[in-house]
């Protein structure tokens, strides 16, 4: 007799439902997880509710924010002790193509992505395939941490891309956030550990505004972000301004509220096929750097469980929120109602 696990499972674009799934055995070469935590962010609401349908499959387990234990270990699995937790890196990337070749391999022509092409976190049990055991993808902590903060070393890792691609923050100047969601507030959290003379948070919720405040940011609603970055610069504006809202308006706007020769990270996704207006000579005579940020590295997943390992991220701050899978509806309204920053789901209950 096989034994059932539920799973909350994709079936169709705008169509989940919790399903029962064989526990996994793992086969040779992979390596199951007992989920311990698996928080929930906005691609996967627009996964739920059928917007996003490109490299996700119907029939997979969602979930791509994964804190687990190392449960069992196929034949000739080496390097890994059952009993640690570990986290898994979400990109399965080829190894072999240009983009692998040249240390991108987030960017993989050929990669698989764990919740959404494979299967994910979203239920009791994850079997990690043979593929991506043996490219290091499952990253064991170097410390015992809550699951609550483990689950955030996918977010964190893609914001540690994010900020390798903007160059980073130097000591002293002044960064404006536009956004106060959990990557917001992980962008506020690094950037002022990182030493930036100023991190300006724009959020329109009060309860988020709080949160970036008692982090060390300068807070504003979005009506007066434009005064408050002028009165923080004495009109210069700002050296680094990062979009963590995927609003098609905010392209033009974090060029304006950039100082000459700032950085400005488009790092949150917009709206597929989203167009929007700019003044490219906003770019040219003010010399702008623009750069994006999408998924992360291996390298990036292992920086992020040592930053979590040392509490250099406070997860208490993030995730507010922890239910049981059978309570997967109330999550997601959770997420979708903005009631706290970021919700987890504990699979076990
Ligand atoms: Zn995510
Ligand atoms: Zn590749």
């Amino acid at each position: 007799m096989t034994h059932t696990m539920p799973a909350l499972v994709l079936n169709g674009p705008g169509d989940v439902q919790l399903a029962e799934k064989p526990v996994p055995t793992p086969g040779p070469g992979e390596v199951v997880l007992a989920v311990e935590a698996t928080t929930i962010c906005g691609t996967d609401l627009r996964i739920i509710s059928g917007e996003k349908t490109t490299g996700v499959r119907p029939g997979v387990t969602l979930g791509h924010e994964i804190a687990g234990r190392i449960a069992s270990l196929g034949d000739g699995v080496e390097g890994l002790t059952v009993g640690r937790q570990a986290t898994v890196s979400i990109v399965v990337s080829c190894g072999i193509c240009r983009a692998c070749l040249a240390g991108q391999e987030h960017l993989c022509s050929h990669c698989e992505l764990i919740g959404y092409g494979l299967d994910g976190g979203l239920a009791p049990w994850l079997c990690v395939p043979a593929r991506a055991v043996s490219r290091g993808n499952i990253i064991p902590a170097t410390t015992e941490m809550p699951a609550t903060r483990l689950a955030l070393a996918e977010p964190l890792s893609c914001v540690l891309n994010g900020h390798r691609r903007h160059g980073g923050v130097n000591p002293g100047e002044t960064v404006v956030i536009i956004g106060g969601g959990a990557i917001g507030l992980l962008h506020t959290q690094l950037n002022v550990a990182c030493g930036a003379g100023k991190v300006i948070l724009c959020e329109k919720h009060a309860d988020r505004r709080e949160r970036a405040a008692a982090m060390g940011a300068i807070t504003t609603g979005p009506d007066h972000l434009s005064e408050v970055v002028a009165e923080h610069t004495d009109g210069y504006g700002a050296d680094l301004v990062i979009v963590a809202i995927g609003r098609h308006e905010l392209a033009e706007e974090s060029l304006d509220l950039a100082a000459p020769g700032g950085r400005v990270s488009w790092f949150a996704g917009f709206p597929k096929g989203s167009t929007a207006t700019i003044t490219p000579n906003t770019v040219h005579y003010q010399e702008l750097t623009v750069s994006g940020g999408s998924n992360a590295r291996r390298a990036d997943v292992h920086r992020a469980v040592d930053m979590l390992g040392r509490a250099d991220i406070d997860e208490t701050s993030i995730v507010t929120h922890v239910f049981g899978l059978s309570h997967w509806k109330e999550a997601v309204e959770a997420v979708r109602g903005h009631a706290g920053v970021k919700i987890a789901i504990d699979p076990r209950r």
